[in-house]
């Protein structure tokens, strides 16, 4: 036992695993006592959002296939106004953390209940924090109302997620579970189900990059992606969510892309301050440098290991830097200029992080 010391809470969660559990759907709107389910989907989502709401029948108060990144607030108090016109007792969000955050926008305005059916790996559906964009500014909180009811994991909608997608959304998992692993409100139980996400999302991708309809290889990343999101809901996260947030918030970059590539370099920074958690993802991803593996692994998927090529330029470093600097998060290693520029400087040109030994 690591760890001696600790505060547990556990978050209420339902969880439906496994091929073909969407069927369970109508079932789980029954629970809720609901009757009139709204469907909730991105607008390229909208067959799935269709086909959904075909499966609930009369419990189906229609489909809006209008979730967007980052929830934009024009959007959100539209699908408010939606849910109410239209009388609808809950939602089902079907989708990434688009959809699932356009029901938690609702939910906390509401206080409709949630039913998530996520279709990537990004973990959403596990927290209580909701986001908001106004004016290109996106708000965060947290509200017990906004976790879902009920979460339905079937890896079958999972089967036509692009592979350059899976496998951003994979590395987004991970960096969930890395950061619950040296949190500061860590528990043991907890690590345990982080370093187990780690193990499975980083075992499944390179089968779901060999063949994107391999049903076992879904099934594994789905399940990690589950224990990462739970990981992300149980704990507070650090440098490498605060970096990505900024790069998201201030430059628009793309979100499961960002976490890929800063991932290596944000826990190279804070291993050697970390040796519990250096240890979990080493026994984790049978290594003795977990950020080095995680840069090499990224690389062997074709995934994108530079901000450069996701259309950062130089000039914005410093201040992505500064607002980093300004406000930091909790983390284990000290926050400071110097570090923060040469992590942000390697990541913007690609370099593999710092080797564990140096
Ligand atoms: P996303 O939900 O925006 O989805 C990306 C794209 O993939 C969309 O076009 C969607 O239609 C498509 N897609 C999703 N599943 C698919 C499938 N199975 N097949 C084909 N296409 C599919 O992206 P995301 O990375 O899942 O979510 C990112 C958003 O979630 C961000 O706004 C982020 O801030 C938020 N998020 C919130 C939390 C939280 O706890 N509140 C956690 C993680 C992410």
């Amino acid at each position: 036992m690591a760890q001696t010391s600790f505060t547990y809470d556990a978050l209420p969660m339902r969880v439906l695993f496994g091929s073909g559990v969407v069927a369970s759907l109508p079932g789980e709107v029954a629970r809720l006592g609901a009757r009139r389910a709204l469907v909730l989907c991105s607008p390229e989502q909208r067959p799935t959002g269709e086909t959904i709401a075909d499966a609930l029948g009369e419990r189906s108060a229609g489909v809006l296939a209008e979730a967007r990144m980052h929830v934009p607030i024009e959007i959100a108090q539209r699908a408010r106004a939606r849910a109410a016109d239209l009388g609808a007792d809950c939602c089902v969000a079907v989708g990434g953390g688009s959809a699932i955050g356009l029901g938690k926008a609702i939910a906390l305005e509401h206080g409709l209940p949630v039913i998530a059916v996520p279709t990537t790996y990004a973990g959403s559906e596990m927290t209580t924090v909701w986001g908001l964009t106004e004016d290109g500014r996106k708000r965060t909180g947290k509200d017990p109302r906004v976790l879902p009811a009920s979460v339905l994991y079937d890896p079958d909608l999972t089967l036509g997620l692009p592979i350059a997608m899976s496998v951003t959304s994979g590395f987004n998992a991970v960096a969930h579970a890395v950061e619950a692993l040296y949190a500061p409100d860590r528990s043991p139980v907890v690590s345990l189900m982080a370093e187990e996400g780690v193990r499975s999302m980083a075992g499944a991708l390179p089968a779901v990059f060999a063949d994107g309809g391999d049903l076992g290889a879904r099934t594994k990343a789905l399940y990690a992606s589950w224990l990462c999101g739970a990981s992300l809901g149980a704990t507070t996260m650090s440098l490498h969510h605060k970096l990505c947030h900024a790069l998201g918030g201030t430059l628009d970059l793309p979100h499961a892309a960002t976490h890929t590539v800063v991932l290596p370099h944000a826990l190279a920074y804070n291993q050697p301050a970390a040796p519990e958690a250096a240890g979990a993802l080493a026994r984790a991803l049978d290594t003795d440098d977990p950020a080095r593996r995680l840069w090499e692994l990224a690389g062997s998927l074709d995934a994108p290991r530079s901000l450069r090529g996701l259309g950062m330029s130089e000039s914005d470093i410093e201040p992505i830097r500064e607002q980093v600097v300004n406000a930091p998060y909790a983390n284990p290693a000290p926050v400071t200029r110097d570090g923060v520029t040469r992590l942000l400087r390697a990541a913007w040109s690609g370099e593999p992080p710092p080797s564990r030994s140096a």
